[in-house]
């Protein structure tokens, strides 16, 4: 684990690749996305290393309903009694406990999402999430395409930017696969959304950008969207 910015945890959940977030929040900790499945033992080692406890998680953010970002999410809402917050057009997927069949747009990604491996507990969120929300200290960008209820969260108080699967860090800047996404063609709109003026991002999967870093995502950002002009 790493700090993204000041006030924000980086934890990998598996490997190094898959993060999962924690912000602190003026009445606890703001937790950014469950991991898989074994993420909520690592969550809790890296909260207590620095200094927390799981029981001070006051809310926890989910940036899409996808099994990667849910599937430790049942425990660790009972482990700490948070609330689960999801935007509001992801909630249904939260509570079906897997990816409807509509939430890919392609053949691969209906497949996969066949296997129990892909499948969650079902979440009744307790509250949902719409543009421009603050949400504790982080601000709700809703960046559709990936699943229809994707969020980006800046983080005001550092200028520091969660853009959860909107794009990917592993070894280079990407979108992710169309096929594994609910409507691609809205991606490059979404991208339009984001904040440019920031201070660090941090990735779900794969190597945050910190400081001058940081004109790399800039930079493809913008040719992204140029591109579709
Ligand atoms: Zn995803
Ligand atoms: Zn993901």
């Amino acid at each position: 684990m790493s700090d993204l910015a000041p006030g924000i945890l980086r934890i990998p959940t598996r490997g190094d690749g898959d993060n999962c977030f924690v912000v602190t929040d003026e009445d606890g900790l703001t937790l950014v996305d469950a991991g898989w499945k074994s993420a909520p033992t690592v969550i809790r080692h890296a909260v207590e290393t620095a200094g927390g406890r799981l029981a001070d998680v006051r809310r926890i953010v989910i940036t899409h309903a996808h099994p990667d970002h849910v599937r430790g999410l049942a425990e660790l809402a009972s482990r700490t009694g948070a609330d689960v917050l999801v935007h509001e057009q992801d909630a249904p997927w939260l509570a079906a406990g897997r990816v409807p069949r509509h939430g890919r747009s392609g053949r691969l990604g209906r497949t996969i999402d066949r296997l129990p491996l892909l499948h969650w507990q079902p979440v009744t969120a307790t509250g949902t999430l719409t543009d421009g929300e603050r949400v504790g200290s982080l601000r709700v960008i809703h960046t559709p395409g990936h699943s229809p209820g994707h969020i980006a969260l800046l983080h005001e108080p550092s200028g520091a930017l969660l853009v959860g699967d909107a794009v990917f860090h592993r070894g280079a800047l990407a979108t992710g696969p169309d096929a594994l996404a609910a409507d691609p063609a809205t991606r490059d709109a979404s991208y339009a959304r984001l904040p440019r003026d920031v201070t660090a991002v941090g990735f779900s999967h794969g190597t945050p950008l910190l400081g001058d870093e940081v004109g790399h995502f800039t930079t493809w950002l913008a040719a992204t969207t140029d591109r579709a002009g």
